[in-house]
């Protein structure tokens, strides 16, 4: 085989689809990989170990199963939006993520980790947190198996955020503040790597997005592919078929990869992720990192990032604090570079619109992350009359009242 055989996309996405990515380096094709000091690598390497020998192991799939039944409340409901449906002339399916506790996904991937951490004997976890969502997810699932919890979180990002700060010290977590660097969530990964140098066998790190270096991207992904494989039974099911689309939104992109992997063996489903669009295309102006962004190292994985021409990484900015990340997982961007998934963005203004519709029409309050996708499946929805799709609603949006409240209601009284 010759080298540019090898690196086909269509090579390259039948590797993915037989499970041989990533692969012994940690790599998506040419993303990924780890790209950290040099006194991290041990314990990545005994956190790919541990990944390894627990991770498929039926005692451990059965302690995974038993928490996610009976604590995180899964599996979530496929919920079939009816009014939606008929107002945007296409059939429009829900994935009720807002439905798992703490109101989102990120809880399947914090107590899986939680679990693994325990199994490797680790005496604390440290997380980091952005929109206050993970830092929540994490200190939860830490209680729940007694381990104590540090959640470092700009300093920007707590002020932002107070009620979450206030929930995850309630859940008993200690948080740090941190004021270094951008003062939000890039920082706080900083902080968080920092600690975990410093005592990397008895911390364990409990990083909240399909983000970081090797194994990160892999052991999220498959923590979360309980999403998909759950949607895709529930949808079989339902209606004997499959969904003509599926549809997530793209942040770290853990909620999307959990949705999609189900369905990438399945060529006649189309995939689609949606990334924040924010106020426009000038870079800082969104956090549409597969759209806009280019090749470059952050926070340990080769990816797609949203940088200037020196490769300085770009603030980013999105009405949804849960999107508003620089970056993207390594295996979106070989997503994107093989062409089984196509990634677009939806802005604020659009977000607001589907949060105010899937109100109204569905009685439910969707995360202003969901919020995207929901823009995503209408703008799908126009152009495939009488198709169906499954959106994601990663989480609920109670979170997101102070931010509604300055948008969709100011001018209400
Ligand atoms: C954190 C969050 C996201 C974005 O993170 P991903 O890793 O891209 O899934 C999306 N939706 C909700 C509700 C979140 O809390």
């Amino acid at each position: 085989m010759t080298l540019s055989s090898i690196t086909e996309p269509t090579d390259a996405l039948a590797d993915l689809l037989a499970g041989r990515l990533p692969d012994a380096r940690g790599r998506f094709g040419p993303f990924g990989g780890r790209y950290v000091p040099e006194t991290l690598i041990p314990a990545l390497e005994r956190l790919e170990e541990g990944v390894r020998e627990h991770l498929r192991s039926p005692s451990f799939q059965q302690e995974l199963a038993a928490q996610l039944t009976s604590w995180v409340g899964r599996p979530t409901a496929l919920t079939f939006a009816g009014r939606l449906s008929e107002r945007w002339g296409a059939r429009v399916w829900l994935k009720r993520e807002d439905l798992a506790h703490t109101g989102a996904h990120k809880i399947n991937n914090a107590i899986g980790q939680a679990l693994l951490a325990r199994r490797l004997g680790a005496q604390r976890i440290v997380a980091e947190t952005g929109a206050g969502q993970h830092g929540v997810a994490s200190a939860a699932a830490c209680a729940r198996l007694g381990l104590p919890c540090t959640v470092y979180m700009g300093s920007i990002d707590m002020r932002r955020q107070a009620p979450n700060v206030d929930r995850m010290r309630l859940l008993g977590a200690t948080v740090v503040a941190v004021s270094a660097g951008d003062a939000t969530l890039r920082a706080a990964i900083d902080e968080a790597l920092r600690d975990w140098v410093s005592d990397p066998f008895g911390t364990y790190y409990l990083l909240g997005s399909a983000v970081g270096p090797h194994p990160y991207p892999y052991l999220v992904r498959e923590l979360q592919a309980v999403i998909g494989r759950e949607a895709r039974a529930q949808f079989l099911e339902q209606t004997g078929a499959l969904p003509e689309a599926v549809i997530a939104c793209v942040g770290g992109g853990s909620n999307s990869i959990g949705m999609f992997h189900a369905f990438l063996p399945e060529r006649e489903v189309e995939i689609i992720g949606v990334e924040a669009g924010g106020r426009g295309e000038a870079l800082g102006d969104n956090a549409a990192t597969v759209s806009y962004g280019r090749p470059g190292v952050l926070h340990g994985t080769y990816s797609l990032l949203l940088q200037d021409a020196d490769g300085q990484v770009q603030e980013t900015h999105s009405v949804s604090a849960g999107l508003d990340y620089s970056g993207v997982g390594p295996e979106h961007a070989f997503l994107a570079h093989v062409g089984r998934v196509r990634y677009e963005s939806a802005g604020d203004a659009q977000a607001l619109e589907a949060v105010r519709a899937l109100c109204e029409a569905e009685g439910i309050l969707p995360a202003l992350e969901s919020a995207h996708a929901i823009a995503g499946a209408k703008r799908w929805a126009a152009s495939h009359p009488g198709g169906s799709v499954i959106v994601c609603l990663s989480g609920r949006g109670d979170k997101d009242m102070p931010t509604l409240q300055q948008t969709l209601l100011k001018d209400e009284k």
